[in-house]
């Protein structure tokens, strides 16, 4: 079976609700791999005691854009992105383009618990015929261009 990979990131005020979310749902994440932005990852790691998930960057310096750049290589297939809607943070572009790419590889993306808990309970997730259609970018890449 193909094992899918998470993404999981949170802003500070929401990493508490993000790490208990996980943690109440271990069994379900057991069988998958999972990458987190640095400090998400460190705090995750110390309340699972799981070792295998991939710390990237912290967010602020880099680790979103990793998220990101994984995405698009195609290595995530899930986004679960606890952002905090009450707090500006100081790498808001990286926000955006974070979720951007996210959209733009038609990635599923969670935003918060009640979205979150929809999709990793979704048949799809253990369906391994399923996979989400992948965009084609063959008119845009071959697009002429002056
Ligand atoms: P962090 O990053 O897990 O390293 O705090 C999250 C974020 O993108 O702000």
């Amino acid at each position: 079976m193909a094992v899918k990979s998470v993404a999981l990131v949170a802003h500070d005020n929401k990493k508490r609700e993000l790490v208990d979310w996980v943690s109440e749902n271990r069994t379900r994440f057991a069988s998958l791999r999972l990458y987190a932005s640095g400090t998400t990852g460190r705090l995750l790691k110390e309340d699972l005691g799981r070792d295998d998930i991939v710390c990237l960057l912290s967010g602020p310096l880099g680790g979103d854009q990793q998220i990101g750049a994984k995405i698009a290589e195609g290595e995530i297939d899930l986004l679960v992105f606890f952002w905090d809607p009450l707090e500006p943070q100081p790498h808001d572009p990286d926000i955006k383009a974070l979720l951007r790419i996210a959209a733009l590889w038609n990635i599923p993306v969670a935003c918060n618990r009640a979205t979150a808990e929809f999709i990793l309970t979704s048949a799809y997730m253990t369906d391994d015929q399923h996979q989400p259609k992948k965009p084609d970018f063959s008119s845009y890449t071959g697009r002429p261009v002056n």
